[in-house]
């Protein structure tokens, strides 16, 4: 699908499971924290919501932002991603990262990937003094058990005159189904579209993902 104009179509894309192969608050917390698992568990029963998550799994952590990046360093990113991201730049396509994870770590690693000015609407972690401190500026009480609300920021697109495709992989993705114009999904995200009976493409990677949009 190439789209009428120029600037027709919006990517949003989640980052854990979908640009980085790796689920990095799993990541972070397998290493990090004392309670480990704990409070993410619960989140994935729903018992809890993702800024409960976080603030009381890293309330647990004692280790300093340097400890932490030295592990970032080893994280890859999908090795298609660049040429995908390349792709809606050249059609002058918009694109952002939609994370219900934090900004600090996809900046990090996008970086960390020679990946620069990539537009990221995710949760915030501030490193004050040896403490964290978080912020959640893209919360909405549409979606209350989320930090970020990933159908919000797909309509801001809309409400542009954009088509907004979005492609994730996980519950935080499960708000979008039903609104986002076009859906790639795998995993969980996947089956929840099925189970909902909306029309979704199943990717495996950014490649797939490419090469399926524009066959679209
Ligand atoms: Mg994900």
């Amino acid at each position: 699908m190439t789209g009428d104009g120029e600037g027709r179509f919006a990517f949003l894309c989640d980052f854990d499971g979908t640009v980085c192969p790796t689920q990095m608050m799993d990541f972070l917390y397998q290493r990090f924290a004392a309670c480990g698992m704990e409070f993410a568990e619960r989140w994935g029963r729903g018992e809890i919501s993702t800024q409960e998550e976080i603030v009381s799994t890293f309330d647990t952590v004692s280790a300093s932002r340097e400890e932490m990046e030295a592990a970032l360093d080893t994280i890859e990113i999908d090795p298609h991603f660049p040429a995908f991201l390349q792709f809606c730049r050249n059609h002058n396509y918009s694109f952002a990262i939609v994370s219900d994870g934090l900004e600090w770590y996809i900046d990090y690693i996008l970086t960390k990937h020679d990946i620069y000015g990539v537009d990221i609407y995710a949760n915030q972690i501030h490193f004050e003094d040896g403490e964290f401190r978080f912020e959640f500026p893209w919360y909405d009480d549409e979606t209350p058990m989320r930090g970020v609300c990933k159908p919000m920021i797909v309509r801001r697109y809309q409400e542009r005159g954009e088509v907004v495709v979005y492609a994730g992989d996980g519950m935080s993705d499960f708000e979008v189904v039903g609104v986002a114009d076009l859906i790639f999904a795998r995993r969980k995200l996947a089956r929840f579209a099925r189970e909902q009976g909306v029309d979704f493409t199943e990717f495996s990677d950014c490649r797939d993902l490419l090469e399926k949009w524009q066959a679209l």
